[in-house]
């Protein structure tokens, strides 16, 4: 606090008196201490006292414990007394009387007459006559508690008196027709607005009115009954209800006191009162920043260290001004004239009554301050025995007629010049601005640490970059200066050789021509010669030694070669016995194959002989292919045979349809014909026959007719092909792949009847499919089939014959239907004189499919000519009585009877057939 500060405060209460000046607008160094009555007979009643005890203004001034109580100042109450000029009613009506008041400023004494010849003296802080003006009684009392609330105090000034006295006057006068009666209240904005900033600062109003402890918003009518509010901590009173307008010129706050009163005389209508009988509150809260240094907290604890700096927390001063035109003094009680029950005035003047009870007890240092007694009362805390710097005016008017009034009004200055209150500061540390600032600070300082890494980087990437550049440069120039240099040498010894052999020659020429006249040159010369011979064996060393090197190298290349070449041949070593290894593993694989297939081919032959066993009276030959005759295939199977079939189901499993037949192509012939034979074996099997077709079987038994010389090869092979031809499907696989040619090929150069009996069988089977009729003939297949008649087995014949048969059946059957024309493809081919021939052949088998045969061709009329004249009309007619098969038989007959060819010859031969 600067000491200018402490100049104004009370801190110089013990200064006397009389160094004031009366002039001195310092009005705060006055001291309040008594004068001596001027009159003798009067009895002087200054009530001031001289000091106040420390403890006890401590005690009083304490608020909310805080621990700075050393940085407050004692300041007491100051109390200045106005004095009316007479109006023009007292003029008239106490023209004859003289004042009751006297005042003598410059002693600051005021003298209250009693009568004629006894008055009573009272001292006050400021004495103004009415003589004073507006601007000098804002000097003395209010301007410097506004100069306190700029530094940071709180502080209040009010105005006490009697209704008529010019309290209003003193503190609410607008001026608006004379600008140099502006009151107080105008008078301490303009200070205030001159002094802060509109940047940092902040300055805002509340307007008020207190009637019968009511408190209503003069800015805003709607807001009539505002609650005050303690904080529990600091002692605090705030009006939180009441509306609060930030000012910032003067004009707006003049506007604003006008709309206040304008407000307050509304108010006062609908309560039917009058102003005077309410205190009107105008309250002033400034929040100023402080520059660094002249807080009172600065010193403390306001500066904050970071990164080793000082950073000073911005400090913000709050003070609140309070101006208050209290409500008017004079007991109202004692009339019931102006429409108030006695209660209602009591309560009008409750708040002011409570005033003067709390300024007694201030006065007498009582323990109890009745504080809360009203709501006027709580609001004046602050200012009454607070922190506050308070001033107090109070208005008297001449009137002796209001003698009383007047006197009461003086006792209670004179009372509150007594009260002692602790000025303090109210600060405390924008704590919030601080962090922003600090923020910001850190902000700043972190961009800047960013910055300078990443130029310190920059840097050290630059002088690698340069560094490195610079040895590339130097390395460069070093092999650029060795390289120089070498040629330079090679250069130089190279003329330096030129140059012996010149100087050689020349010595030799010399010599030659010189030893004819003189010895002596030559000896100078031999000296030249002695150092290039040493030049010379230096070389041929050097050359040596390189030469050496160099053989010393090739031999370890030559050594490190064959340890090459000894790991390589290893490597190849091993390979191939890898591959030894791989082809024995096959070979073994391949014979374990073999044996399995072996091993399921026996399996097979012995089912076989158990059937032909269990058989018994059949007495055949037994035969792995009997499967191939449909109508001998498969009796039912005993139990046993089921076990045998089903381990020979397991083993085929085992083996795999794929590798028995990669076995028909095995290098070696025993195992290509028992793989012949397990593949014919498991055609017999209908089951297996799709399987072996789709595996490719099909076509390996096709190839082997074609490409292998061994009968027993050919045999198998056409019997498996036979047995696979029962199938309409296959019948047409074995076409398309040329299987008919093949099997007349292997009928053509077979001996074995058993050969031409399975070739015979395949064919056979394939002419019973009305589709491939044409192809089958086309490729040669009934005259194949007729070839084999060559063989007189009647195995064979049967099978020729069954061919035939089934031919002839497909052939009516599409005559029938209209699909052929023309005569029998079998008659074409010249097989009706063997088919005559063997007509009634011994053997049932042949003898049977014949009679068939004929049967089917003898549908056709086309045939009927050639039948007749190849003598097959006569076998007809003896079929038709002798055979021994009804069906066939009744066949001929019928076919004999309703052929109009055969009926005509018969006929014409008369022979009688009906
Ligand atoms: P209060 O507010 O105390 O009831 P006012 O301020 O209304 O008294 O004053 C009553 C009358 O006296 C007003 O007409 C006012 O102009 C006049 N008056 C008060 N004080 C003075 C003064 N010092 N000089 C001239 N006129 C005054
Ligand atoms: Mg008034």
């Amino acid at each position: 606090m600067s000491s200018n500060n402490s100049h104004r405060n009370g801190g110089s209460i013990s200064r006397p008196m009389k160094n004031d000046n009366n002039n001195n607008t310092n009005y705060y160094n006055s001291n309040n201490s008594k004068s001596s009555s001027s009159s003798s007979a009067s009895s002087f009643k200054s009530k001031a006292q001289q000091s106040t005890s420390v403890t006890s203004t401590l005690r009083r001034s304490s608020t909310g414990g805080s621990s700075r109580d050393n940085s407050a100042v004692s300041g007491r109450v100051r109390v200045a007394v106005r004095l009316r000029p007479r109006n023009e009613e007292e003029m008239l009506a106490d023209a004859d009387f003289a004042d009751c008041v006297e005042l003598q400023p410059e002693l600051k004494r005021l003298k209250l007459r009693k009568n004629n010849w006894d008055s009573d003296t009272y001292e006050f802080d400021e004495v103004l006559t009415e003589f004073a003006s507006q601007k000098r009684v804002y000097e003395v009392v209010a301007k410097p508690v506004v100069e306190s609330v700029l530094d940071g105090y709180n502080g209040t000034f009010m105005a006490y008196g009697q209704t008529g006295t010019g309290k209003t006057y003193t503190i609410g006068r607008l001026g608006e027709e004379d600008t140099a009666n502006r009151g107080m209240m105008l008078r301490a904005m303009e200070d205030i607005l001159a002094e802060v900033s509109p940047e940092n600062d902040l300055v805002s109003v509340s307007y008020l009115q207190l009637y019968m402890e009511t408190i209503q918003d003069l800015l805003n009518p709607a807001n009539d009954n505002i609650s005050i509010v303690e904080d529990p901590k600091t002692g605090d009173v705030s009006l939180p209800g009441a509306t609060v307008v930030e000012i910032r010129d003067h004009k707006s706050f003049v506007e604003l006191l006008q709309l206040g009163e304008a407000h307050r005389f509304a108010a006062n209508t609908k309560l039917n009162t009058e102003s005077s009988r309410s205190h009107a509150i105008l309250m002033v809260n400034i929040k100023r920043s402080v520059k660094g240094g002249s807080s009172a907290l600065s010193s403390e604890n306001g500066n904050i260290t970071l990164t080793g700096k000082t950073s000073k927390a911005p400090i913000v001063r709050k003070s609140k001004l309070v101006i208050v035109d209290l409500a008017g003094s004079e007991r109202i009680d004692k009339s019931g004239s102006e429409g108030h029950t006695l209660e209602e005035a009591k309560s009008i003047n409750l708040s002011l009554s409570a005033l003067g009870k709390c300024i007694n007890a201030l006065a007498e240092n009582s323990s109890h301050v009745p504080v809360r007694d009203s709501k006027l009362t709580r609001l004046l805390k602050d200012s009454f025995g607070g922190t506050a710097r308070t001033s107090l005016i109070i208005t008297v008017g001449p009137s002796p007629r209001h003698r009383g009034e007047t006197s009461s009004t003086i006792m209670f200055g004179q009372r509150a010049m007594k009260v002692e209150n602790m000025l303090k500061i109210k600060e405390e540390f924008d704590y919030k601005s601080l962090s922003r600032r600090l923020d910001i600070q850190l902000d700043k300082l972190m961009a800047e640490h960013e910055r300078q890494q990443k130029v310190f980087q920059d840097e050290i990437e630059r002088v690698t970059s340069e560094a490195q550049k610079r040895v590339v440069e130097v390395q460069r120039n070093y092999a650029d200066a060795l390289e120089k240099e070498k040629l330079k040498y090679e250069k130089d010894y190279m003329e330096s050789v030129k140059k012996l052999e010149e100087q050689r020659a020349t010595k030799q020429e010399k010599h030659g021509h010189q030893k004819l006249n003189s010895e002596s040159p030559i000896v100078s010369a031999s000296g030249d010669v002695a150092e290039m011979r040493k030049r010379l064996q230096n070389e041929t060393l050097l050359r040596k030694a390189a030469e050496v090197e160099i053989d010393n190298l090739n031999n370890q290349l030559i050594h490190q070669k064959n340890a090459e070449d000894a790991g390589n041949a290893e490597l190849l070593k091993l390979r191939k016995m890898l591959e030894d290894e791989i082809r024995q593993k096959a070979k073994l694989e391949e014979e374990i194959a073999v044996l399995q297939s072996q091993l399921l081919q026996i399996s097979f032959e012995a089912d076989e002989t158990r059937r032909n066993l269990d058989r018994g009276l059949n007495g055949k030959v037994p035969s792995s292919l009997d499967s191939l005759i449909p109508q001998v295939k498969h009796q039912q199977c005993t139990d046993s045979g089921d076990g045998e079939k089903a381990s020979m189901a397991k083993l085929f499993e085992q083996v795999g349809l794929h590798r028995i037949l990669s076995l028909l192509e095995a290098e070696d012939a025993d195992v290509r014909i028992h793989a012949v034979k397990v593949v014919a074996n498991l055609a017999a099997e209908e089951l297996n026959q799709e399987k072996i077709v789709e595996a490719g079987g099909l076509t390996s038994l096709l190839t082997l007719l074609r490409s292998s010389n061994d009968e027993t090869i050919h045999r198998v092979a056409a019997g498996a092909i036979a047995n696979l031809a029962m199938n309409e499907t296959n019948q047409e696989l074995i076409m398309s792949q040329g299987g008919i040619s093949l099997l007349s090929l292997t009928a053509a150069n077979a001996e074995d009847p058993q050969t031409l009996r399975m070739v015979a069988g395949a064919i056979a089977n394939l002419c019973g499919n009305e589709k491939l009729q044409t192809k089958l003939r086309a490729q040669g297949g009934i005259k194949a089939l007729l070839g084999m008649i060559r063989c007189r087995h009647p195995d064979v014949l049967a099978q020729v014959a069954r061919g035939i048969a089934n031919f002839a059946k497909c052939e009516s059957r599409a005559s029938t239907q209209g699909t052929k024309g023309g005569r029998s493809l079998l008659i074409e081919d010249g097989a009706l004189t063997w088919m005559v021939q063997n007509a009634n052949n011994e053997a049932s088998p042949i003898r049977r499919h014949i009679e068939l045969a004929l049967c089917h061709l003898a549908q056709h009329e086309a045939n009927a000519k050639e039948m007749i004249s190849g003598g097959a009309l006569w076998e007809l007619v003896r079929i038709s009585r002798d055979c021994s098969r009804d069906d066939i038989r009744t066949l001929a007959h019928r076919t004999l009877k309703f052929s109009p060819s055969f009926q005509a010859e018969l006929k014409r031969l008369r022979i009688d057939y009906g």
